[in-house]
C-alpha cells in the first residue's frame, strides 16, 4: 500500500505540474500504411494485410485521408503545420508490435506550437499549450490469459493484430503549470475537450470505451511555482474522464508523501487500477530511453502544400467551445444549464432535435428528462438511447401542436422506446390522440353539468375555478385525453349561454 498525503495538505505544500499525451485513433476507412480495414470488433487477426503483419518485403503506402484528419486536428488545436515532415522508426521489441519498430514522428511532427483553452466547470477557461500532434500507428492487442489478465501469472497470451497499424495522432502538451489545486479537473477537462473537438471534426468517434482516446498522465511536483520542475511519473491509458482525474490527484497524495519522508519519486511509468483507484509501479524510465529512432527509409517525407492545408482550415466547421456559446445564447439558457446538458452528453442530441423542428424547450426538456432517466436506468450512453432524432422532433411536435397532452406523449415515447414505432404509428396503435372534437367533449360535459346543478351555479356566481371538477369527469372519461383548456372554454360556455 502506498504512503498518501492528505490532499489539502499537498496542494498547500506542493506545485502540481502535469503532462498529457493524448492518442487519438483517426476513423479512416483503411489502416495508416496500408488497405486493411480500420475496423473495431471483427475476429481477431481478420483485418491484416502483409504490411500491418509486419512480413518481410512488405511497403507501406502513406494513407492520404489519415494526413489530412491529422492536420484538421492540428489545425483546431491552433497548431502550425509543418511545411514538410518525415516518418521515423521508433525501435522497441513487444508482441503486439509485429516489425519491431513503430512507424511515428519524432523530431519532424506535422503539427506544432498550439494550444487549447479548456474551460472548466465553474467557467474558468485555462489555457494548455500543445508542443506537438504528430501521427503514427498503432500496435495490435495483446490478450493474457489465466491469472488477472496482467502478462504476470498468466498462463499464455494472445496476440490481435486488427489494430495494428490504425492510424493515430499522439498530442503531446507542454508542462502544464499553475493549475494548482484543480490540476486534476484540469486534466480530465482537457482530455474531453479533445474528445469533443475530435468528434466534432469528424476525425474519429472518439470512443472512450473502445479506445479510441487513450491519455497517458505525467505529474510531478515541486515545493513553489518558481522551483525547477520536479521528477514526473508516467501513467498509461488512463481511459475515462472520471479516472483521468482520479489519477493526477492519487499521484500527486502518493508523491507528496515520498518527497515529505525525504526520498526521492522515481522516473517510471506506472499503471492505473481501475479497481481500487490506485497506480502501481511499472518500468523505470530515463528521458534518454534509446529507441534508435531513424527516418523511415520506406516513405518519402510529407510535404503538404499551403493551398491543402487552407483548404482543410476552411472546412473545419464550428468547434465545440464557440457552438456552447452559441446555442447558450440561441436557447436563453443558463451556463449551469449548458454545463448540465453537455456533461449529460445531450448537446448534439438537442441541437440536432432543434433542427429537425423542435422547440429548444421542449428537446431539452425530453432529453434531460424522460430519455436521461431511461439511459441511467438502461445503463446507456444517451445517444443509444433507441429513439431516433426525428422521433423526438415529432413528439415535440405532437405536443406543441394539440395533439398530444405531456402525459400522452410520455405514452407515446413508451412506446417508441419499446419498439412499437415512431410516435405517428404508437399514437394510432394505442389509441392515444387528444379528444378535442367539440361534439364528443360537449357530450360529456352536458352529461356532467346535469348531474351537479350546484357546480353550474357556483360557475354563474362568477367561481370560475368550480369548472376544475367538471374538466377532472371528462379528463376521466377520456382516459385523460382530452384537451382540457378546451374543455374548460366549452364549460364555461356551456354555462354562461
Ligand atoms: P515520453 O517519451 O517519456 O512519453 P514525452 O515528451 O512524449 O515523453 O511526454 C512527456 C510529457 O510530460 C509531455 O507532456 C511533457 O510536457 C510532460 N513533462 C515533461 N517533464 C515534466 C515534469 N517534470 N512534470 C510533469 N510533466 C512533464
Ligand atoms: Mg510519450
Amino acid at each position: 500500500m502506498d504512503e498518501l498525503m492528505d490532499y489539502a495538505d499537498v496542494v498547500e505544500n506542493y506545485d502540481p505540474v502535469l503532462g498529457l499525451e493524448v492518442h487519438v485513433e483517426l476513423g479512416t476507412k483503411t489502416k495508416m500504411f496500408d488497405a486493411a480495414p480500420n475496423a473495431f470488433g471483427g475476429a481477431p487477426n481478420t483485418f491484416v494485410t502483409p504490411v500491418s503483419l509486419g512480413l518481410p518485403g512488405a511497403l507501406p503506402v502513406v494513407n492520404k485521408k489519415a494526413i489530412e484528419y491529422a492536420i484538421r486536428l492540428g489545425l483546431a488545436l491552433n497548431c502550425e503545420i509543418a511545411e514538410s515532415c518525415r516518418f521515423a522508426r521508433k525501435n522497441y521489441f513487444y508482441p503486439d508490435l509485429c516489425k519491431n519498430f513503430q512507424t511515428s514522428q519524432s523530431d519532424e511532427p506535422i503539427a506544432f506550437n498550439g494550444y487549447l483553452d479548456v474551460e472548466l466547470a465553474d467557467g474558468e477557461v485555462f489555457r494548455v499549450d500543445i508542443e506537438r500532434a504528430h501521427v503514427e500507428e498503432d500496435a495490435g492487442k495483446n490478450t493474457h490469459i489465466g491469472g488477472e489478465g496482467r502478462i504476470h501469472g498468466a498462463d499464455h497470451s494472445l496476440v490481435d493484430y486488427n489494430r495494428a497499424g490504425v492510424p493515430l495522432v499522439e498530442i503531446v502538451t507542454r508542462p502544464i503549470a499553475g493549475a494548482g489545486a484543480r490540476a486534476p479537473e484540469v486534466a480530465a477537462a482537457y482530455v474531453q475537450a479533445i474528445r469533443d473537438i475530435a468528434r466534432a471534426i469528424g476525425v474519429s468517434e472518439a470512443r472512450m470505451e473502445r479506445g479510441n482516446v487513450r491519455a497517458d498522465v505525467n505529474v510531478s511536483l515541486r515545493p513553489t511555482p518558481d522551483s525547477p520542475l520536479g521528477t514526473r511519473t508516467e501513467t498509461k491509458n488512463v481511459n475515462s474522464f472520471r479516472s483521468i482525474a482520479k489519477a493526477v490527484e492519487y499521484e500527486m497524495c502518493r508523491q507528496a508523501a515520498v518527497l515529505a519522508s525525504g526520498q526521492l519519486v522515481l522516473q517510471e511509468t506506472r499503471h492505473w487500477q481501475e479497481s481500487d483507484g490506485t497506480t502501481l509501479a511499472g518500468r523505470v524510465k530515463s528521458d534518454a530511453d534509446d529507441y534508435r529512432y531513424f527516418p523511415e527509409p520506406d516513405l518519402v517525407p510529407l510535404a503538404p502544400s499551403r493551398e491543402w492545408v487552407e483548404e482543410i482550415r476552411a472546412s473545419l466547421p464550428e468547434l465545440p467551445a464557440v457552438k456552447r456559446k452559441r446555442l447558450k445564447e440561441e436557447w436563453g439558457i443558463s451556463d449551469l444549464e449548458m454545463r448540465d446538458i453537455v456533461n449529460a452528453g445531450a448537446l448534439i442530441l438537442i441541437e440536432e432535435t432543434v433542427k429537425a423542428g423542435a422547440s429548444s424547450a421542449g428537446a431539452r426538456k425530453w432529453w434531460m428528462g424522460e430519455l436521461a432517466r431511461y439511459a441511467k436506468d438502461h445503463e446507456l450512453d444517451l445517444d443509444a438511447v433507441p429513439v431516433s432524432i426525428t422521433d423526438v422532433a415529432e413528439l415535440d411536435q405532437l405536443v406543441t401542436s394539440g395533439k398530444l397532452t405531456d402525459k400522452l406523449a410520455r405514452q407515446a415515447l413508451e412506446g417508441v422506446l419499446a419498439g412499437e414505432g415512431n410516435p405517428g404509428e404508437v399514437v394510432a396503435k394505442r389509441g392515444l390522440e387528444v379528444v378535442s372534437n367539440d361534439d364528443d367533449l360537449l357530450a360529456i360535459i352536458d352529461a356532467a353539468l346535469a348531474a351537479q346543478p350546484d357546480v353550474v351555479e357556483k360557475i354563474r356566481d362568477g367561481k370560475l375555478q368550480a369548472a376544475g371538477a367538471i374538466v377532472g369527469i371528462v379528463m376521466k372519461e377520456t382516459q385523460g385525453k382530452a384537451d382540457a383548456a378546451r374543455a374548460r372554454e366549452l364549460i364555461l360556455d356551456r354555462v354562461n349561454n
